[in-house]
């Protein structure tokens, strides 16, 4: 029996560890990665917000991370593939076949990327569907490439491409753009990027790499074709909460909802970071909900 066991080793399951283990509690971190870090391990931007550390990357983050963590006394167990997990009764089955039980539990998921589900974009991942324009640019330099989504994320990754693309196709299924305005601005100065608004990637299209995309536009009769060699896909994000559905308060997007405390609605069972902060998903507001989680359990466990 631990007295916490921690869901998911981003920034925000990480500081609630290092804060459960300086305040004597028996910790355990399920990790269900190789290794620990979360989403800063597809971070490939500089990190310049985040208080006391700046990194070239979020990989460089998480290497501060663990460094700071690796003195501490908790167990950390990656691969940790979960099967089951029970919070009211506080058990957990790992896909091995292993038990635990836990006083509290922790839940720091975090969020994946959003994914279209069209033909062709798992398959052709890596082979022209790109992960990162900020990782991948210098590769599709030259090339006809396609963003999809309506946000900054997308509005930004089509900058960056226009940098080095002759043409970059913006496709968005909505009639407005969600970018902020500094981003549309800055999109409609740029002479090579085209933006389709009220229009829907059906498709990727190519043997062994990408060649084309197949669009729809609102109001056409048929898709048409459009050749390409790169696709990104930037379409927002979605928490990793079905391991607990129907056992928690979520939100409609299937956030966890919380308590000022970190709590969910089931008692001493806490959500932090991305998976219960739609409005505000930060690296500091993660590591401060780890915290605030982490103070809240202690102090019921020695009260
Ligand atoms: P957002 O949730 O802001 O936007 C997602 C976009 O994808 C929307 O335009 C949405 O369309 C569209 N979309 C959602 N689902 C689908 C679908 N199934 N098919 C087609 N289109 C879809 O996500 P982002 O990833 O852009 O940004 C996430 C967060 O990160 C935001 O808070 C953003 O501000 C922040 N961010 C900030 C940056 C910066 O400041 N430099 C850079 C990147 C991100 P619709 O509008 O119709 O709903």
């Amino acid at each position: 029996m631990h007295d916490v066991i921690i869901i998911g080793a981003g920034p925000a399951g990480l500081s609630a560890a290092l804060w459960c283990d300086e305040l004597g509690l028996d910790t355990l971190v399920l990790e269900q990665q190789a290794e620990i870090g979360g989403q800063l391990l597809s971070v490939y931007n500089r990190i310049g917000n985040y208080l006391g550390a700046r990194a070239g990357s979020g990989l460089e983050l998480r290497d501060l991370f663990a460094e700071q963590v690796k003195d501490s006394d908790f167990d950390l167990w990656t691969d940790a593939e979960i099967e089951s997990v029970d919070l009211a009764g506080k058990r957990i089955v790992l896909k091995s076949g292993e038990e635990l039980q836990s006083i509290s539990f922790i839940i720091a998921t975090g969020v994946r990327r959003r994914r279209l589900g069209i033909p062709g974009e798992l398959e052709l991942m890596g082979r022209g569907v790109m992960e990162s324009a900020t990782r991948e640019r210098d590769e599709f330099a030259g090339k006809d490439v396609c963003v999809v989504g309506g946000g900054d994320a997308a509005a930004e990754n089509a900058l960056l491409l226009a940098e080095v693309c002759p043409t970059v196709t913006l496709v968005h299924r909505g009639q407005k753009l969600r970018a902020r305005s500094e981003f549309i601005e800055r999109l409609r100065g740029e002479h090579c990027i085209t933006v389709f608004k009220e229009s829907t990637l059906r498709r990727i299209i190519g043997e062994t790499e990408v060649e084309a995309v197949e669009i729809m536009r609102e109001g056409a009769l048929k898709p048409f074709q459009m050749a390409v060699k790169g696709v990104l896909i930037r379409i927002g994000v979605e928490p990793n909460t079905e391991l607990f559905s129907e056992q928690l308060h979520m939100d409609e997007s299937g956030y966890i909802v919380v308590t000022g405390e970190q709590e969910t609605s089931v008692g001493n069972v806490f959500a932090v970071g991305d998976v219960s902060n739609p409005l505000a998903p930060t690296i500091s507001g993660a590591t401060g909900a780890g915290a605030t989680a982490a103070k809240v359990i202690a102090s019921r466990l020695h009260s």
